[in-house]
């Protein structure tokens, strides 16, 4: 390997250059590697399980464009579908049959979505999702977990209030007092919190969203019941439950986290796995919800690429793959392989680590607690993080530059890839013991 990571060499030089003309370099702020101490590593190409930097150093990428890309890198059918599509034309912004051959693969995956309206981005599934709740239901309040995350429309970029203070804050400035006061903040995991929200405001109460297994605190899993409550609570109370399925969607089988825990929300967001690594994604749902959206109702949603065809033809190209038989047991055993091998390289460096994990989506909390909440999550050593990311990318592994942030296995990660993997965390938690 010709270069340590550091803020020197190539990549180094390319962070200098572009943090002249975009902001902090970056277009997303986490790929600015802030919270590791370092400059990130400029990306030249992928295959695979693997992508290349432009210092010319290779690694196994466990980020897989932040769990979008479930075949990995540069998927040969995948690939020739865009290309193909792209000699017809790249965007029309009328409609395409690619529209409905997507939307039909979707509504057939998840028995609650009846119908589906494609976007470009899971924010934007979200943001629709929210509105769409607000006018289906005529209320205004919006019930979220600490920790989720649901891309950064303004009534989702809110924190709870510190103290006894009941009502949430803005995340950021630019976010409306007024607006953020209308989303209501309670642990994931924590019934008693959700019983007791519900019980003062139930009726003004549009919907509830949440990640059913949460991805964007670490991967944490709902515990045994807990989404089957929220379900009760919605429906006694007239609110519309919303399941954020932007990751989960398509990554823990096909038909998402609501197959497996046997629940049925009133609408799903989904995005990253279905745009096959283009920018697609969908809001989808119950019909009679769903006909409140423009132009058959009227609540507002529009969008110039909405289901652009180079990202359609990704979007079948991909899902139609995932349908085939066997494709998420290989990965959970490939996953299953990769988070023993990480508890056991742990264990042999007497170094605290807790995994959480379902099927391909895994995370490593360095820390003797069960990781439950985002509390927990936070409770883990952000030091020992930082120099195992630090290791882990000097040889080679390309993990999330958060603790935060889960790791993805793709189709394309081979059991050898698995146990050079782990040879080279035990080494990484030896370094971190010396
Ligand atoms: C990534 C993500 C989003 C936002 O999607 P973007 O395409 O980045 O806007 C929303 N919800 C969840 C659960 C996500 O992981």
């Amino acid at each position: 390997m010709s270069r340590v990571f550091n803020r020197f060499g190539i990549s180094g030089a390319q962070f200098v250059r572009a943090g002249r003309c975009i902001v902090g370099g970056v277009n997303s702020p986490v790929r600015a590697f802030g919270s590791v101490d370092c400059g990130p590593v400029f990306i030249g190409r992928g295959k695979g399980s693997k992508i290349y930097d432009i210092d010319g150093n290779e690694y196994i990428d466990y980020v897989c464009s932040w769990g979008a890309l479930i075949l990995g890198h540069s998927y040969g059918p995948v690939i020739k579908a865009v290309q193909d599509s792209a000699d017809r034309g790249t965007s029309f912004g009328a409609p395409t049959v690619a529209e409905t051959e997507l939307a039909e693969i979707i509504c057939d995956a998840f028995a609650s979505i009846d119908k589906v309206r494609l976007v470009s981005s899971g924010t934007e599934a979200v943001m629709t999702a929210i509105r769409l709740a607000r006018g289906f239901t005529g209320r205004d309040y919006i019930v979220k977990m600490a920790g989720c995350y649901h891309g950064h429309s303004d009534s989702m970029l809110v924190r709870a209030g510190s103290g006894s203070a009941e009502f949430s804050k803005p995340l950021s400035p630019g976010v409306v007092k007024s607006l953020a006061s209308r989303t209501l903040v309670v642990d994931y995991n924590d019934i008693d919190g959700l019983v007791r929200v519900f019980n003062k405001h139930g009726k003004k109460i549009a919907g509830c969203i949440i990640e059913p297994v949460a991805a964007n605190m670490g991967v944490v899993l709902p515990k045994a019941g807990y989404l089957r409550k929220i379900r009760s609570l919605c429906s006694q109370n007239k609110s519309l439950l919303i399941f954020d399925e932007v990751i989960t969607g398509f990554r823990l089988c096909y038909g998402g986290a609501q197959k497996i825990f046997k629940i049925r929300p009133d609408l799903t967001c989904l995005g990253k796995i279905i745009g096959g690594g283009l920018p697609c994604a969908a809001l989808g749902g119950r019909g009679d919800i769903m006909d409140m959206l423009s132009p058959m109702g009227a609540v507002y949603q529009a969008g110039t690429l909405s289901g652009n065809p180079l990202a359609t033809a990704a979007a079948v190209a991909t899902l139609r793959v995932l349908k085939s038989k066997n494709f998420y047991d290989k990965l959970e055993a490939k996953s299953k392989l990769l988070a023993d091998g990480l508890t056991d390289a742990a264990r042999r460096n007497s170094i605290p680590l807790k995994i959480n994990r379902i099927g391909s989506l895994l995370s490593c909390f360095f820390t003797k607690k069960t990781v439950k909440n985002f509390s927990d999550a936070k409770s883990a050593d952000m030091k020992i993080f930082k120099a195992f990311f630090a290791q882990m990318l000097k040889q080679g592994i390309y993990i999330a530059p958060s603790p935060f942030e889960a790791m993805f296995i793709s189709a394309a990660h081979t059991k050898n890839d698995v146990e050079k993997t782990i040879a080279k965390a035990d080494n990484s938690l030896k370094a971190l013991k010396d």
